[in-house]
C-alpha cells in the first residue's frame, strides 16, 4: 500500500534537498495535515503518504535506492515496517501516537531513538459495568405529585457462585501463559537499526490475561449472570418528559474489583385526557354553553390539585384564557408551582327546540341588544334564555 507519488513531489522539495530541508517541510505538512486537527477525508492518507515519503528520504541509503531505482527500489528491499525502521522522528514526538495510531504495531516503537518506545498500550484490568436505561411512563398526575414507584429491571449481574471470576469454586483463574497476563502480545526483533516492536491482542485469552480451565457451570463461564431486580425509583415533583434520573451503582455488575455502572431512569409523561402541559403551566379546555357567557357563571374546574371554582364573568368571549394561580405544575427546582390557563370555548347550540328558537329571535329583536341585563324581582329575556338551555 506505498503510495505510487514522488516522495519529493509530496514533501514539495527538490531533489538535492538537505535532510533539514526535508526535515523541516514535512515538520511544516505533518501540522498542517495531523488527522487530530484535519477533518478533511483525505487528511490521514495524505499524512500516511507524506510520513512514508519522509520515512525514506530521511535515510540515506533509502533514499540512495529511491533515486536509482524509484518507487520499484524500495517496494523490491522494503516492507512498510521497513520503510518506517531508520527513519529519524526524532523531534517529532507530538506525531508519535498519530503514527502509531495509523500504523498500529507496526510503528510499536523506534526502540534505537529515544522517545519512541512503547507506541499505544491497552491497560487492562477490572472493566467497570455497563451503564442502563430504563424507560419509565408515568402519568401527569405521578408527575405534579411526585411519586415512589417500583421498576423491574434486567440487567447482568456477577455470578452468585463463582463471584465473577467464571471459574469453578475451589480453582482460580490462571494467568494466561502465553502473554503472562498482559492480554497483549509483544514481537520484538532486534536489527541493526534499533529494537522493533509490534503489539497484538493475545490469541489465548483474548486480552483478558487469564485463562479458565475448570469454568463455573452456573454460568458456564462468563462470570455474569442475568437477574431481574426490583428498584425503587423516586420520582420528582414537577419531572418532565425526558428527564434523566441517574441511579448510583445500580447498572451491570463490572468484573471482579471493578464498579457496577450506574442506572439511568428517563422519564415520560403520558398524554392526559383534559390537560395539556406548557412548561411549568398546565392548558385547559373550557367548554361552557352561551349563556353561561353572557351572563356569566360559577362553574367547577378540574386541575391536577383537584375541583376548583372559577368564576366566569358577564360578556367573556369565546377563547378567552382564565388564570387559575398556582393550580399548574410544581416547580423542578425551588418552591412554588406553575398556574393553570383555563381557554374558555363557548359552545353554540345546533339543535334548539322551537320554544329556544322563538326566545332567541326574541333575543334577536330585543332593542337592548348587547346592554340588556336581566332585571331584578322580574325575567328578562335573558333570564329566560337561560333558563330554556340549563
Ligand atoms: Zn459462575
Ligand atoms: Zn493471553
Amino acid at each position: 500500500m506505498s503510495t505510487t507519488r514522488d516522495y519529493y513531489e509530496i514533501l514539495g522539495v527538490s531533489k538535492d534537498a538537505t535532510e533539514a530541508e526535508i526535515k523541516k517541510e514535512y515538520r511544516k505538512l505533518a501540522m498542517k495535515y495531523h488527522p487530530d486537527k484535519n477533518k478533511e477525508p483525505d487528511a490521514e492518507e495524505k499524512f500516511k503518504e507524506m510520513s512514508e515519503a519522509y520515512a525514506v528520504l530521511s535515510d540515506p541509503e533509502k533514499r540512495e535506492q529511491y533515486d536509482r531505482f524509484g518507487h520499484a527500489g524500495i517496494d523490491s528491499r522494503y516492507t512498510q515496517e521497513d520503510i518506517f525502521r531508520n527513519a529519524d522522528f526524532r523531534g517529532f514526538e507530538d506525531l508519535e501516537d498519530i503514527l502509531g495510531g495509523i500504523f498500529g504495531g507496526s510503528f510499536g516503537g523506534f526502540g534505537g531513538f529515544g522517545g519512541f518506545g512503547g507506541g499505544r498500550q491497552q491497560r487492562r484490568g477490572p472493566v467497570r459495568g455497563s451503564d442502563l436505561r430504563y424507560d419509565l411512563n408515568i402519568t401527569l398526575e405521578q408527575a405534579a405529585t411526585g411519586a415512589e414507584t417500583t421498576i423491574n429491571v434486567p440487567r447482568a449481574e456477577s455470578c452468585e457462585v463463582c463471584g465473577g471470576t467464571g471459574a469453578k469454586p475451589g480453582t482460580n483463574p490462571k494467568t494466561c501463559p502465553t502473554c503472562r497476563g498482559s492480554g497483549q502480545v509483544t514481537h520484538a526483533r532486534n536489527t541493526p537499526f534499533g529494537r522493533f516492536m509490534s503489539t497484538t491482542t493475545c490469541n489465548m485469552c483474548h486480552g483478558t490475561g487469564e485463562i479458565i480451565e475448570d469454568p463455573c457451570t452456573a454460568c458456564r463461564g462468563t462470570g455474569k449472570q442475568k437477574k431481574v431486580r426490583k428498584i425503587s425509583v423516586k420520582i420528582p415533583k414537577g419531572a418532565d418528559n425526558g428527564m434523566r434520573l441517574k441511579i448510583r451503582g445500580e447498572g451491570e455488575d463490572g468484573s471482579p474489583g471493578a464498579p457496577p455502572g450506574d442506572l439511568y431512569v428517563v422519564i415520560h409523561v403520558e398524554p392526559h385526557k383534559l390537560f395539556e402541559r406548557a412548561g411549568d403551566d398546565i392548558l385547559y379546555e373550557l367548554p361552557i354553553n352561551f349563556t353561561q357567557a353572557a351572563l356569566g357563571a360559577d362553574v367547577m374546574v378540574p386541575t391536577l390539585h383537584g375541583k376548583v371554582k372559577m368564576n366566569i364573568k358577564p360578556g367573556t368571549q369565546t377563547h378567552s384564557i382564565l388564570r387559575l394561580k398556582g393550580k399548574g405544575m410544581p416547580y423542578l427546582h425551588g418552591r412554588g408551582q406553575g398556574d393553570q390557563l383555563v381557554r374558555v370555548n363557548v359552545r353554540t347550540p345546533t339543535k334548539l327546540t322551537e320554544e329556544q328558537k322563538e326566545l332567541l329571535r326574541k333575543l334577536d329583536l330585543s332593542k337592548e341588544g348587547d346592554q340588556v341585563k336581566s332585571t331584578k324581582g322580574g325575567k328578562g329575556i335573558f333570564d329566560k334564555v337561560k333558563e330554556a338551555f340549563d
